[in-house]
């Protein structure tokens, strides 16, 4: 059976949509439209009519699109049960441990919190493909608002979990900034500094950085590196329990310029 079509939709500043397809099965979903225009436009260019909205959670830069989109084409819209007064026009809720069914395709909810309260992940085992929104992201993780650092290593290690060849994609273009900080606390990590490169290179030509992989994340993405000994020596954390590596981690980000 092959697998969804992907295509990245840049919007606002710094946002991706993601759609996701299947013209054989008569589906295709969006996932998490900051506004309607350029996803409509994008929709029109490959001659699309989309059936169906994943949310990953509430914030205006993920949800900005639902209403007009869902008067233009009657699509269904799927968010996290628990988010459902702050998800606009949202027609089905999700749990930890649902299975979403499009077309062929399924779609594994995780409930991953912190970011926000109600923060929840999609997986598409079959397609190897992971949307996280704003929980994970290449070589970084999304900002604490409505959870602790406890919560957050939780969300993160669900997440971690899946296998090495997922396909990772996140709902902002942070990778540049985001690799800046990595190699900050562990500047010698062989292929954070090749990937750095990489990322340089793809982002000189205005191309996405992403989707990114669960491999490469584990690799190089320091909130997923407690156990590194680098990052503990850096942050002088040599014997702490790995969660208070991440937390330390997640604070020195918040301040870092780079
Ligand atoms: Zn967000
Ligand atoms: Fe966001």
């Amino acid at each position: 059976m092959p697998q969804l079509t992907i295509d990245p939709v840049p919007c606002l500043r710094d946002n991706y949509a993601w759609i996701a397809y299947d013209r054989e099965d008569g589906i295709c979903a969006i996932i998490d439209p900051s506004e309607a225009e350029p996803v409509r436009e994008a929709l029109r260019q490959n001659g699309l009519t989309p059936t169906h909205i994943l949310n990953t959670h509430h914030h205006p830069d993920h949800v900005g699109g639902n209403l007009e989109l869902k008067q233009a084409f009657g699509l269904t819209i799927v968010g996290p049960a628990k988010d459902a007064a702050r998800i606009p026009g949202m027609d089905v809720g999700v749990n930890e441990g649902d299975v979403y069914t499009l077309g062929h395709h399924k779609a594994r909810v995780f409930e991953i919190p912190a970011h926000t309260s109600g923060h929840i992940a999609f997986w598409f085992a079959d397609d190897e493909a992971l949307f996280p929104g704003d929980t994970l992201f290449a070589m970084g993780c999304g900002r604490l608002f409505e959870g602790d650092p406890p919560m957050m290593w939780n969300s993160l290690s669900k997440l971690a979990k899946l296998p090495d060849a997922t396909r990772v994609y996140c709902a902002h273009e942070y990778t540049e900034s985001n690799g800046r900080f990595a190699l900050s606390i562990e500047p010698n990590n062989k292929r954070l500094q090749t990937r750095m490169e990489e990322v340089l290179a793809t982002r000189a030509k205005g191309l996405p950085t992403l989707p990114s992989n669960i491999g490469d994340e584990k690799l190089t993405n320091p909130f997923l590196r407690a156990t590194s000994r680098e990052i503990r020596q850096t942050l002088g954390l040599e014997n702490a329990p790995d969660v208070e590596v991440f937390a330390e981690a997640r604070r020195r980000k918040d301040v870092f310029k780079g």
